[in-house]
Formats: structure tokens, C-alpha cells, sequence
């Protein structure tokens, strides 16, 4: 009897801490799981482009002239990336800068003269396009088939961008970041693909290169259409 009595007791008593540790759990996991599912929607949350409307900065075009060599004329595929670069050539501006690219079309078929750019960016600020949206530039290795690249002269041999290249730099890629519906980890250096020291400045200087990316997403997030709520 006692021990039936004993037993009894056990059992409800193992069952009550059954039952409330079930329920602890369950209150656990709901939480885990909340946390979790709110947190992956933040990282898969993207900006809602069509929101968005920048205006083209002023380009000037002065497309080089197709050949083997800096415009292959190949089509380009989806674009996943801007790529930043320096010229590594301290006072040259865009013209000359362009106009080397240009001259590689007399030069023999070799991959040392495979070089060339969508973009070069001068030192007042003027932006000269050598090769069309739709084409590969030879400029970033292996991601010259999914990106944008532009290079940026610079005034000084650490390669820090003039204010007025810095300006133009930051709209241009804010504008391609839009119309190509790029997040902010697609804006990356030439270093970032081959461990170059390019663009130099900006590989020298984290903090340097972090404000430019902030800089062009501040620019693309207030550029939100005043009706776009
Ligand atoms: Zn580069």
C-alpha cells in the first residue's frame, strides 16, 4: 500500500516535470527560431531598386576603338559588381589615361596589353567612358565578365582620390549600384579580387575605403523617390 502510494507519487511528479519541461522547451525553441528567421531576413533583406531614381552623372564618351587588345567587343553578362581602381600613375588624367588604352590597338595581341577600363574618373572630376555598359573591359581579372570597372587618376603617389574624383566616383558607382541593383558588398577593389594594391590608398587605409562605401550608399539611400512609400 505504501509503496503503491510511493509509486504514485513518483509518477505524477515526473510527469508534472515531463509536462513543464516540454513546455520550457518548446518556449525555447520558439524563441531560437524567431531569432533566427528575423535575423536571415535581415541578410537576405535587399533595397527595393525601383524605389530609387539617380540621375546619370555627366559622362563623356570617348569609346576606344574596338580591337583585340583594350576593346574586344565581347558581350558582358549579368553585372555583379563595381570594381574600384587607381591609375598608379600619379598626375595623369583621364584623357591620357584613355588614350593609353587606345594605343594598345597597335600593339601585338598579348595579355600585357590586354588593359582597359569602362570608366576612368579625372582628377576635376570629369568622367570619360571608354567601353560600353554591354562590354568586358579587360581591368579586374576574373570578375571582367560580371562587373563594371573604374579607374580613378589621382594627384599623388600614396593614390588618394582629388575631392572632385572622390565626388564623381561616389555618384557614378551609387548610380550603377541602382540601375544594376547592386547591394553594398558589390562595390570592391581590384585588391579584393587579386590582392593587388589597388586602388592603393584605399587599400592602405580601411577606414578609407569602409567611408567610400559609405559614402555611395548614403548617396543611394537618399536617393529614394519623394512618392516611393
Ligand atoms: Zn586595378
Amino acid at each position: 500500500m505504501i509503496n503503491k502510494n510511493r509509486l504514485q507519487k513518483i509518477i505524477i511528479l515526473v510527469s508534472a516535470f515531463f509536462v513543464a519541461f516540454m513546455a520550457v522547451l518548446s518556449i525555447v525553441i520558439k524563441i531560437m527560431t524567431g531569432l533566427n528567421g528575423s535575423r536571415n531576413e535581415d541578410n537576405i533583406k535587399r533595397l527595393d531598386y525601383a524605389l530609387y531614381d539617380i540621375d546619370s552623372p555627366p559622362v563623356q564618351e570617348m569609346l576606344l576603338t574596338q580591337n583585340v587588345n583594350s576593346r574586344p567587343g565581347i558581350e558582358i553578362g549579368n553585372i555583379n559588381g563595381v570594381v574600384i581602381h587607381y591609375t598608379a600613375n600619379p598626375g595623369t588624367d583621364a584623357e591620357a589615361n584613355r588614350n593609353y588604352f587606345e594605343s594598345r590597338k597597335d600593339e601585338p595581341d598579348t595579355y600585357a596589353n590586354k588593359v582597359s577600363s569602362h570608366y576612368i574618373i579625372g582628377l576635376d572630376g570629369t568622367i570619360i567612358q571608354c567601353i560600353p555598359l554591354n562590354e568586358l573591359a579587360y581591368a579586374s581579372n576574373n570578375r571582367n565578365s560580371d562587373t563594371i570597372s573604374i579607374e580613378c587618376c589621382h594627384p599623388g603617389k600614396k593614390g588618394k582620390f582629388s575631392t572632385d574624383t572622390y565626388k564623381s566616383l561616389v555618384h557614378l558607382t551609387a548610380w550603377l549600384c541602382v540601375k544594376y541593383g547592386l547591394d553594398k558588398d558589390s562595390i570592391i577593389r581590384h585588391y579584393d579580387i587579386t590582392g593587388k594594391m589597388c586602388p592603393l590608398y584605399y587599400v592602405n587605409n580601411e577606414k578609407a575605403w569602409n567611408k567610400l562605401k559609405n559614402d555611395i550608399w548614403d548617396y543611394v539611400l537618399s536617393h529614394k523617390k519623394a512618392d516611393g512609400n
